[in-house]
């Protein structure tokens, strides 16, 4: 039997966006846009044009995704034409490729919160997506509080989301807007929309406010629903949205769906599903939850015992997946040989070629763990393992040492009376035999080293031209008087290429000096810079 296509749409952008505490730049946005693409997610709805600054430079940028990038925004006003609503305006002529409205479909809604007529409320429906149409967008209409509004007035709340499906939208999305439905629930709504507006044409959009987001979404597919909504790691206002790290995984790798189903992410994406849970969460300055359905640091870890034996003999008897499917991997707390393959894996990720018995592979996990445990974080800073790799393997050159560094602030009034702090940097390295002195003012003491470092590195000089910094990240790890800092920095180079190094130290100076260096060392392994 053919397999049904089955649509991914994220909305880590805009819906995550809402969640308290999360504040995206537009370097974090196009960041995790690239990241969703990566994935093979179908959609990804960036946010609202014309509604902050942010999300209109967004929506101004050249983007080059191969997803369907979508811009969220209201219907027409009630009582407006579709030619005098300038938010309206500005969401048909942003640069997507797809347009997503919102429109209430609960008929107390619309009396309460719009204070406007049902029919009115059709009639904005109708004008809003024949305006978005005719520009030739993809059209999208989320049906907000759709499942209350189908228990309180089925008829008016279909009679929403044909409005749309008739004036050519090419998805009716069905939202849970306060996440109080149930599954058994989902499973009966949705099969009484699907004999109206075909399931091609029908998505799920659920909230998890009785934690049964993912649960919802996998319902809704079952009843007919082909396109599933939801963010990374749940991400969303009060509880989260649908956890795609969740779904995914499940759509994959259960029969029931796999079986029935074709997405939009491969195997081999699949494979890097851990890695994007934990990158956006570094993102977001906080902790990956350990115990996370797939992606977690425990969610395959058994501890030892006889279960560990059985799992090192059978791994099937113990988990319901392969750990290695979704990029995670299985921790047994007996042996080490688990760590070992993951790094040898990693190596010949990046092109080592290495034997797994070779005792420097033992060597480089010691390693790895020694520094980890001390806060180390090498899955976020993909350079940092590489340049601690090639240094295990003794396969780094000496390019150049830092003799000396000075970082100094100064607070003081500058020549028309105004308090100003300014810092200042001086480096000494060694390159070749020959001192060279380098001295840079910055806005801050880590921007003055970083300039002062990367001015005069003398014969390599024209290998590192081209590097910028793109983000800088400091976390604090265990607090109190003992706390030390972690920076993670990430950089960029002429071609685009991005790579993330990390330094450890009670001294943020320290942290970031580590960081800087390695992201400088690393450009010039990479470049062939010759020794
Ligand atoms: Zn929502």
């Amino acid at each position: 039997m053919a397999r049904e296509r089955l649509y991914l749409f994220d909305t880590t952008l805009r819906d995550g966006a809402q969640t308290n505490g999360v504040d995206f730049t537009l370097h974090d946005k196009l960041a995790i846009a690239k990241m969703l693409d990566d994935l093979g997610i179908d959609y990804v709805e960036g946010g609202y044009p014309g509604a902050n600054l942010t999300d209109t430079e967004l929506f101004a940028q050249e983007r080059k995704l191969a997803a369907t990038f979508t811009a969220f925004g209201m219907t027409r006003r009630p009582g407006r034409s579709t030619s005098n609503d300038p938010g309206l305006a500005a969401l048909i002529e942003a640069k997507a490729d797809a347009i997503c409205f919102v429109a209430k479909s609960w008929d107390y809604h619309v009396r309460v919160a719009l204070e406007t007529s049902l029919e009115e409320n059709l009639a904005s429906i109708r004008d809003s997506v024949r305006a978005a149409v005719g520009k030739g967008r993809e059209v999208l209409l989320d049906c907000e509080h759709f499942f209350d509004g189908y228990k309180a007035n089925p008829q008016f709340a279909l009679a929403c989301a044909t409005a749309a499906y008739e004036e050519g939208a090419r998805w009716i999305v069905l939202c849970d807007t306060n996440g109080g439905a149930l599954p058994h629930e989902i499973e009966a709504i949705v099969g009484a929309v699907v004999k109206v507006i075909p399931g091609t044409h029908v998505g799920i959009h659920a909230h998890n406010d009785t934690e049964q987001a993912v649960a919802n979404s996998l319902a809704a597919a079952r009843a007919g629903a082909r396109q599933i909504q939801g963010t990374l790691n749940g991400l969303g206002e009060r509880c989260g949205n649908a956890n795609l790290v969740s779904i995914i995984p499940t759509l994959k790798l259960k029969p029931e769906f796999a079986d029935r189903f074709d997405i939009g992410v491969s195997d081999a994406q699949l494979k890097t599903l851990a890695h994007a849970s934990h990158t956006l969460d570094e993102m977001l300055n906080r902790a990956p939850n350990r115990h996370a359905p797939y992606v977690g640091e425990s969610a395959f870890a058994t501890k030892a015992g006889i279960h560990a034996s059985a799992i090192m003999k059978e791994p099937a008897t113990y988990e319901h997946v392969p750990p290695d499917a979704v990029g995670n991997r299985r921790k047994l707390l007996v042996s080490d040989q688990a760590g070992k393959s993951n790094v040898i894996a990693e190596l010949d990720r990046i092109g080592i070629k290495v034997d797994k018995d070779d005792a420097r592979v033992a060597r480089l996990l010691d390693v790895v763990k020694e520094r980890e445990a001390i806060g180390y974080a090498y899955e976020a800073a993909d350079a940092s393992f590489e340049l601690l790799a090639r240094r295990v393997l003794d396969k780094v050159p000496n390019y150049f040492d830092v003799e000396k560094f000075d970082v100094s602030v100064e607070q003081r009034d500058n020549a028309v009376g105004r308090r100003i702090t300014v810092s200042l940097a001086v480096v000494k390295v060694k390159v070749d035999g020959e001192t060279l002195i380098s001295a840079a003012e910055g806005n801050g003491p880590v921007n003055a080293l970083d300039l002062a470092l990367r001015k005069d590195l003398g014969k390599y000089q024209s290998y590192i031209s081209g590097l910028t910094l793109t983000d800088y990240r400091v976390r604090i790890l265990d607090g109190g008087t003992e706390a030390v800092t972690r920076v993670l920095i990430e950089s960029q180079d002429e071609a685009g290429e991005r790579w993330t190094t990390v330094g450890v130290s009670p001294n943020i100076i320290d942290a970031s000096f580590q960081a800087l260096m390695d992201s400088i060392v690393y450009k010039l392994v990479k470049s062939g810079a010759p020794a």
